[in-house]
């Protein structure tokens, strides 16, 4: 596709003449003086077709230089690509293309088309494309099946040629459309999640409203009982806010964070002491294993101590009364890295739900009756663990048996005492 032609032509003639002129020569040979300045003649001109070849040769190694190159730059590319000529040959398909091929990208050079494109409508839409197209080429999208997936894709077909030819080259562009589709599911997914959930209190508060004002609560103790449930529910949608707000911030990387010395061990005490009373209302005992080791990590005091307190209120939310709870830290010397985890005497959680607990919204679906909840907590964890600190953030239970959840921090450099 890239050697020129007329370079071709003009080494056949010269080459051609030269060799006429030796054979001329030759033929001179027995006529004296003539002979001499034929043989000359022919020297010259075999010297200007000894010239052009090495000008070809030259200008062969820059096309196939060009050629690499125009290659390297379709091999980069996310989408696949595949160069067809007039004649529906493959001149060129990028790595990309390997999934749409039948044999591998770096040998379809110079394959009929059919034979190495699995998919028979890409192939027929492809040879019609070498009739012609407009000139802002062809797009449409198709679902191809690759192996045993059927994969959405956008095909943007562009015809390469001059318009008197009747057949012309064509570049076929296929960009893989499931991430898209599945980022556009997820956010139908979560707006109707997020609305849901959002609903439940806010019925719950205007219901409740609605009784006030129509006079339902019979006394002064109903209409007390009906603000809590105001106060409650309020509460409940504000933190869902709050959660859902700061999800978003950190999923957008907007969410700034101050990276401190963070004492481990008072966070953990402070956590406990403003969790007591819930526990105690619940006859839960809470106990701490704090190694006596230094506690420290390099991060955001705030962020962590939500994550502990979360932890912690949900490890009181779902085990039953008289449980126990344990909080343990300790820190690796030899990973420069902090282990923090809370253990409970719960309800635990089934294998096929540990990961999905950490999902958005998500709450199994058992102990919604067990305790108000929003199903942000454990994602929010998630986030501040392991987006803001490289973290991991995991949870080993038994249903029935209790759960233990746990997470690792890179402990940063905490040798010396940083200034706040
Ligand atoms: P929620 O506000 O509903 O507690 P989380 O995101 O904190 O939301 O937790 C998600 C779900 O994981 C909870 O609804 C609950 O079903 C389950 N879960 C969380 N912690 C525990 C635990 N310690 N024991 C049993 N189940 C738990």
């Amino acid at each position: 596709m890239f050697t020129d032609p007329i370079s071709i032509t003009t080494i056949a003639c010269t080459t051609a003449i030269a060799f006429i002129a030796i054979v001329v020569a030759l033929k001179w040979k027995a006529q004296g003086d003539s002979v001499i300045s034929a043989l000359q003649t022919a020297k010259l001109d075999a010297d200007e077709a000894k010239a052009a070849l090495e000008s070809a040769k030259i200008h062969g190694c820059i096309d196939r230089t060009r050629r690499r190159q125009v290659e390297a730059v379709f091999d980069v590319l996310r989408d696949s690509v595949l160069v067809i000529d007039a004649h529906g040959e493959i001149l060129h398909a990028n790595e990309c293309a390997a999934g749409l091929l039948s044999v591998a990208p770096s040998e379809v050079a110079g394959m009929p088309l059919a034979e190495v494109v699995l998919d028979h409508q890409l192939i027929s839409t492809i040879s019609d494309a070498r009739c012609g197209l407009p000139k802002e080429g062809r797009q449409y999208e198709q679902e191809i099946q690759v192996g045993d997936e059927s994969i959405a894709y956008e095909v943007h077909l562009q015809s390469v040629g001059r318009k008197d030819e009747p057949m012309h080259a064509v570049v076929t562009v296929l960009r893989d459309l499931s991430k898209e589709r599945e980022i556009a599911r997820l956010k139908s997914d979560f707006v109707s999640k997020a609305s849901h959930e959002l609903r439940t209190p806010l019925s719950s508060i205007s219901a409740y409203i609605e009784m006030l004002v129509d006079g339902d609560a019979a006394d002064e103790t109903a209409r007390q009982e009906f603000y809590a449930v105001i106060s409650t529910e309020t509460d409940r949608l504000q933190r869902m806010i709050d959660n859902l707000l700061n999800i978003s911030r950190i999923e957008a990387g907007l969410m700034h964070i101050d990276r401190d010395r963070v004492e481990f061990g008072s966070l953990i005490e402070r956590a406990v002491k403003n969790m007591k009373p819930q526990a105690r209302a619940k006859k839960i005992d809470i106990h701490t294993q704090l190694a006596s080791v230094d506690l420290a990590v390099r991060g955001d005091s705030d962020m962590l101590y939500q994550v502990v307190v979360n932890l912690l209120s949900n490890a009181i939310k779902y085990t039953p009364e008289g449980g126990r709870i344990v909080l343990a830290a300790d820190a690796e010397n030899l990973t420069h890295s902090l282990h923090f985890s809370v253990s409970d005497t719960g309800l635990g959680i089934a294998p096929d739900q540990t990961e999905k607990v950490f999902d958005k919204f998500y709450r199994v679906e058992n102990y919604r009756r067990v305790a108000h909840g929003t199903g942000l907590g454990l994602n929010l964890c998630r986030h501040i663990v392991e987006t803001l600190h490289s973290g991991q953030i995991g949870v080993d239970s038994k249903l029935g048996m209790g759960s233990k959840f746990w997470i690792s921090i890179p402990t940063g450099d905490c040798s010396a005492k940083l200034a706040a």
